[in-house]
């Protein structure tokens, strides 16, 4: 196992990307926050195949949580994140500080409209603003040939591939499945907030779009009869639910009959935690 080189601050990353581009080399890059489960780790596997080197991100970015959320104790474990990134062979964690990041003086933010809008959007306000900024960021310091993002952050990854075509940004975007736990509940460094009674609630997510997909394969097109079947598996089972939506899998519009492919998103508390998931449909 070879260790990960481990650099902080913009100008070394940049550099270090320069002499590997000058030596022709295709860097694949995975932008994260860190405290890493198996999904990142099947992220930075797939980069292994995508490039000739690996660069992991490990950033806790302020500017996409909102201010009563969770950005002081979001979990953070660098000695074993850099462990699972050495153990798929990852070269580089580029780990900066919130300073390194958002210098004072900073004015100019990436606002990506449409598919920012509704689902996430709608409830954590300036969430997608952050998300896109500080993508944007890491890919000007970084200069990656291709970045690989988990579709179980079905939105974002929208958002992200929407950024990129819009200012014609030279990087490849690779979307990768989501990896769950053996119950079925989507992999998130958040399940670690779950008290174990909380977990076995939280697989109520996954089995409503489960229910739902299944209501799909059986013939079932219309929107709010899916959106029903998976209201109905998750209830009583959690806290709170944000919202239960069939989108259209490219645009992310709202879409009432099922013809082309789709997605059905789900976000909902399961006791103070927050979750999402997805699953696609076609
Ligand atoms: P995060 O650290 O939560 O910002 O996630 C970093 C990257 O890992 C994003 O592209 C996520 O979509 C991806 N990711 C998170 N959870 C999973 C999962 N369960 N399976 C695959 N990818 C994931």
């Amino acid at each position: 196992m070879s260790n990960v080189q481990v650099i902080t601050t913009p100008a070394a990353m940049s550099d270090w990307s320069e002499s590997a581009r000058r030596r022709g080399e295709r860097i694949a890059f995975v932008p994260t926050m860190g405290a890493l489960h198996a999904g990142h780790v099947s992220l930075l596997a797939a980069a292994r195949e995508e490039g000739d080197r690996v660069v992991l991100s490990i950033f806790v970015n302020p500017t996409q949580f909102g201010p009563k959320e969770d950005l002081a104790r979001y979990p953070r474990d660098l000695d074993g994140d850099l462990a699972k990134a050495a153990s798929v062979g990852t070269d580089v964690a580029f780990v900066p500080g919130g300073a390194d990041m958002y210098p004072p003086g900073a004015q100019t933010f990436i606002d990506v409209r449409e598919v920012s809008q509704g689902l996430c959007g709608d409830r954590r306000p300036g969430h997608f603003t952050g998300v896109a900024t500080v993508v944007a960021k890491f890919f000007g310091i970084v200069r990656p040939h291709v970045a690989l993002f988990g579709e179980k952050d079905f939105q974002q990854l929208a958002v992200i591939r929407r950024m990129v075509a819009d200012l014609n940004l030279p990087v490849e975007i690779v979307g990768r499945p989501t990896l769950r736990e053996q119950d079925g509940l989507a992999m998130s460094s958040r399940n670690a907030y779950l008290s174990p009674t909380e977990r076995g609630r939280a697989v109520a997510i996954f089995e409503g779009l489960s229910a739902a997909r299944a209501r799909f394969a059986a013939g079932e097109r219309q929107s709010s009869v899916l959106v029903d079947a998976a209201l109905a598996m998750m209830q009583d089972r959690v806290d709170c639910i944000d919202y239960v939506e069939i989108r259209a899998a490219d645009s992310l519009r709202l879409v009432e009959r099922l013809e082309k492919p789709a997605v059905i998103l789900a976000a909902a508390s399961v006791g103070a935690t927050r979750l999402i998931d997805n699953m696609r449909l076609g």
